[in-house]
């Protein structure tokens, strides 16, 4: 959806305004679930009409969606300064997938971090792969130097900001600066930050990714993700995913749109029982390298402090005296963490985690196994008790 007016206000305040259109939602607070297949014309002359415009916000076939879809669009779209619009995907990894197919050509090279998703490198590997697409990675903290990597065949440029399992935080807008005087398009997957802690495009992005299962779901009971760009994009990312039958349901939609009214002051909470739990292990005996954006240990703090506006919920950590079996004890041991995978929930979760496994071209710093924490909004005095019992736990199972 295009942007409307209220692109002006706080975030907090887009979170809760955002999409709610008077002529969506008619008397009641958050746009009704809208199914749909079929939506029926009043005459031909009216059907003619709607094949005209390929814009959200009229009613056409279900694959365009309903009000229900439209209105989260027009949320996130708003909460993202410099924004043309947004389409929603079944997937945070269908949101990257059909990101990169809408700028890529047979022929192309993309650039990746090395600390990306395993699933976006494994869509490069694979998937692009056949198409005649290659991807070589980069060292997450490359900043301007990345212009040395380009080549003639470079087409895009794949970030993510912090890396998944190990945080580094990129120097993205001098990574963005670097590829647009080159001619080069930049995609970050800002899942971890969102726009509320990230605005990805004011900072040089051309399409911002998130994994709207994560943060804006908020309740880890549905898949979705999300794409924002500016207008130089916005066509060949909607055709792309119109082309690809890409739609989410609307009563998922109505879900994200309710998680998303309470974002803000979620996001806050996390920060702040991270940012304490985060400062807690650092303290502890075990505990090596913390990798949280907000702690010095972090590769890019520094740029985290100049660039976002908060730290969210999840980090990872490590045993710096520990092995595989008593990183596993330890992780047994705890009551209140989840073992599971996803994040971005009100539910504390726990995840061993081996970066090393999959990069290709630079090395984690740490040397002891890492543990991955997303810190749910239990109280954090509970959780500190629970994992300081984790660690009794831990000692038993050491070498
Ligand atoms: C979870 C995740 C995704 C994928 O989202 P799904 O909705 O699970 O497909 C993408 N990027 C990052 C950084 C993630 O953590």
């Amino acid at each position: 959806m295009a942007n409307s007016d209220s692109g002006s206000k706080k975030p907090a305040t887009q979170a809760v305004t955002g999409g709610r259109r008077k002529i969506w939602t008619g008397p009641v607070v958050n746009p009704p679930v809208w199914r749909g297949s079929t939506h029926l014309y009043d005459d031909v002359a009216h059907l003619r009409e709607g094949l005209k415009s390929n814009d959200d916000g009229r009613f056409f076939y279900g694959r365009r969606g309903s009000p229900t879809q439209w209105s989260l669009a027009e949320a996130l779209t708003e909460m993202e300064p410099g924004a043309a619009g947004t389409m929603l995907y079944p997937s945070g990894v269908a949101a990257i997938s059909c990101s990169l197919l809408a700028v890529v050509q047979p022929g192309d090279e993309i650039l990746l971090t090395d600390s990306s998703y395993d699933p976006s490198r494994s869509f490069a590997d694979a998937f692009l792969k056949r198409m005649g697409i290659t991807a070589r990675y980069y060292d997450p903290m490359i900043g301007s130097n990345i212009a040395n990597l380009f080549g003639p065949k470079t087409k895009a440029v794949l970030m993510e900001s912090p890396g998944s399992l190990t945080f580094e935080v990129q120097d993205v807008p001098a990574i963005c600066k670097a590829a647009r005087a080159a001619g080069i398009i930049t995609l970050l997957d800002n899942t971890w930050a969102t726009s509320r802690f990230f605005p990805a495009l004011q900072h040089g992005v051309d399409i911002a990714m998130i994994a709207a299962t994560k943060y804006i779901v908020g309740h880890s009971d549905v898949m979705m993700g999300a794409v924002t760009t500016h207008s130089k994009y916005w066509t060949a990312l909607r055709r792309t995913a119109q082309q690809l039958g890409q739609v989410v349901s609307p009563d998922d939609a109505y879900l994200a749109a309710r998680g998303l009214r309470t974002l803000d002051v979620r996001l806050r909470q996390h920060e702040a029982s991270a940012m304490e739990i985060a400062h807690w292990l650092k303290a502890r005996p075990e505990v090596g390298l913390v990798f949280y954006p907000a702690l010095p240990d972090c590769p890019g703090h520094e740029i985290w402090k100049r660039d976002f506006n908060g730290s969210s919920g999840l980090f990872s950590f490590e045993l710096s005296d520990g092995d595989d079996q008593s990183r596993a004890a330890f992780i047994d041991a705890l009551e209140l963490f989840g073992i599971g995978y996803s994040w971005g929930g009100f539910e504390s979760l726990a995840l061993p985690v081996d970066p090393g496994k999959h990069r290709t071209v630079t090395k984690s710093t740490a040397s002891g196994p890492l543990v991955r924490l997303n810190i749910g909004l239990e109280d954090p005095e509970d959780l500190i008790e629970d994992l300081a019992k984790a660690f009794e736990h831990y000692h038993s199972a050491k070498p």
